[in-house]
């Protein structure tokens, strides 16, 4: 039934606009299906067709040379016609127990057991339970098993996360709306590095209306259009037009050096965390990985992440980047990417010191499938010289154990604190990273949550200043400084950076030639003369006007 258009307002925290067919994940159904009813032969008809989906998924797998995604869905093809489950599951049943329920009671039973196993890779395989068990509801719900979405499409959810992002960023992704999440969450950093809009603060009702429709998604202007009408469709369709040739103007200048207009060289890099990003950031001619986001596709993990894990998810990424500079940013659970099972423990790199089971298994894998590129490791959440030297004794020895040359080891200066002991960090680090993202949120007092921070606010005059003082330690050390915040990427804050000192820039990966096209216009010499004016306004919204008003956005 068509409804007529409907407009809902959101918070726009990546930009853009997009035109296409909304569709909701079925990403849970295990509640929901818990009443389902079926004789047995429709549960065992249920449990064969998932074994064949996954069987022909494994097959296509191999022959695209991902032996390893191919291994794990053989095995869980395996599971799917596991006799034991399937019997426990029938004789549930049997015992007047709803299809439904058998099914995830059975599921529950065999994960749990794995999970209570010594074996670390027994243990992995509860996951694998999990997903086999929720793809046979599906199917018996009558679901289409992992109904894949229209193409293009939007994704809309109450919670869309980073990782939601990523696994169908290559299956005609154009958008995203969510209930939750804020402008500086990461769902909104992977947005921005896809070069994809996505607006937040949705109401969940409009979000189920949607789901099926054609809608504008436009969060230039932070509304979400339902069945949008030909004059609204027309509007949003020229403007898509006009981006793309915005960005067309842009990567014009993809071979040109990244220098300010008074000839000063940068170094442009891009932030990543999949292997997509880092295909769009190659083909927009960076000069490596700034910032590799390790945490990411272990954010709903139950346990650390183990060393073949960490495999898995490192090895698409790196097979782009044999001879590349690569800064691997060790696991940062912290803020709004803590895992279940650290709630109530340390967060960040203190979280990391306290397992060191786990960062050694980190650094194993980094250190082998990290060694076709010019791999350094870096740490988040630093706030002491002795957690850097700490690192660097494990690391030590696993480079030797790996046979590898010791990697170069530098610090992301996010916190105050590693901003106040920034000359005795250079003593022990071999480069510095600002994350302006933690750092301009700690300065303001803000949650990284708050919907209203975002990375212009870094153009704020006291996070200036810790990055004017971060940039004088680094030279006084001898060490390089970058900047891989999202503020590198906004107009508004790019050229004051660059006035406090700052040569080295990763960014996200879709806002590169837009980055590189704006530093080629940037007068360095004018920037530096106006720095010390700047840091005495009284705001972010005083520095704002400044920017503009002197014309840098
Ligand atoms: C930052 O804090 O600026 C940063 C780059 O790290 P993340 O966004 O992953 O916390
Ligand atoms: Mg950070």
């Amino acid at each position: 039934m068509k409804l007529g258009e409907r407009r809902v307002s959101g918070i726009a925290a990546s930009p853009g606009v997009a035109v296409a067919a909304a569709w909701q994940p079925r990403r849970d159904p295990t509640a929901a299906l818990g009443s389902l009813t079926a004789d047995e032969d429709a549960v065992r008809d249920a449990f064969a067709s998932v074994a064949n989906a996954l069987l022909r998924l494994g097959a296509e797998m191999r022959t695209k040379g991902l032996d390893e995604e191919a291994a794990i869905l053989t095995a869980e093809s395996a599971i799917a016609r596991d006799e034991e489950l399937l019997n426990t599951v029938v004789s549930a049943m049997a015992a007047g127990v709803p299809a439904g329920t058998a099914i995830q009671r059975a599921g529950e039973e065999f994960a749990a057991l794995l999970e209570s196993l010594e074996s670390v890779y027994l243990r992995e395989r509860a996951a694998d339970i999990r997903q086999v068990v929720r793809r046979a509801l599906l199917v018996l719900a009558g679901e289409h098993d992992n109904a894949p979405p229209p193409k293009p499409f939007v994704m809309m959810d109450a919670d869309v996360g980073p990782v939601d992002l990523l696994e169908v960023a290559d299956q005609g992704l154009v958008g995203a709306v969510s209930l939750r999440g804020g402008v500086n969450a990461h769902a909104a950093i992977v947005a921005r590095s896809l070069g994809i809009p996505l607006l937040v603060g949705i109401d969940p009702a409009e979000l189920a209306i949607a789901d099926g429709c054609d809608v504008v998604l436009d969060a230039d202007r932070a509304v979400l259009v339902i069945d949008p009408s030909r004059v609204a469709r027309a509007d949003a369709d020229r403007r898509v037009a006009e981006a793309s040739s915005r960005r067309e103007r842009f990567a014009l200048e993809r071979d040109l050096a990244p220098e300010t207009a008074d000839g000063r060289r940068v170094v442009l890099s891009c932030n990543v965390a999949s292997a997509p990003e880092v295909a769009i950031g190659l083909a927009a001619r960076v000069s490596g990985v700034g910032l590799l986001r390790t945490e990411l596709p272990f954010l709903n993990a139950q346990v650390w992440p183990t060393e073949s894990l960490h495999r898995q998810t490192l090895t698409p990424v790196f097979a782009q980047l044999d001879d590349v500079p690569v800064a691997v940013r060790l696991m940062d659970f912290s803020n709004d990417k803590v895992p279940p099972f650290l709630t109530r423990g340390l967060e960040g790199l203190d979280a990391l010191l306290d397992n060191p089971d786990a960062l050694r298994a980190q650094l194993a894998a980094v250190l082998d499938v990290g060694r076709r590129a010019r791999t350094a490791i870096m740490l988040p959440m630093v706030r002491r010289p002795e957690q850097v030297s700490a690192v660097r004794a494990e690391l030590r020895v696993m480079a030797h154990r790996i046979g590898v040359p010791e990697p170069r080891l530098g610090i992301m200066v996010e916190l105050p604190e590693a901003v106040e002991n920034a000359e005795s960090l250079a003593q022990v680090s071999d480069f510095f990273s600002l994350g302006t993202n933690d750092l301009t949120a700690a300065v303001l007092g803000l949650s990284r949550a708050d919907q209203g921070a975002r990375p212009a606010l870094a153009a704020h005059p006291k996070v200036l200043a810790c990055v004017v003082a971060t940039c004088a330690a680094a030279s006084a050390g001898g060490i390089s400084v970058s900047v891989c915040g999202d503020a590198g990427g906004d107009p508004l804050v790019l050229p004051l950076l660059l006035a406090a000192g700052v040569r080295n820039f990763s960014v996200s990966p879709a806002r590169v030639d837009e980055v590189r096209y704006r530093i080629r216009r940037i007068s360095l010499s004018d920037w530096t003369s106006r720095l010390g004016e700047i840091l005495r306004l009284a705001d972010a919204e005083a520095v704002w006007r400044y920017v503009e008003t002197a014309g840098a956005s």
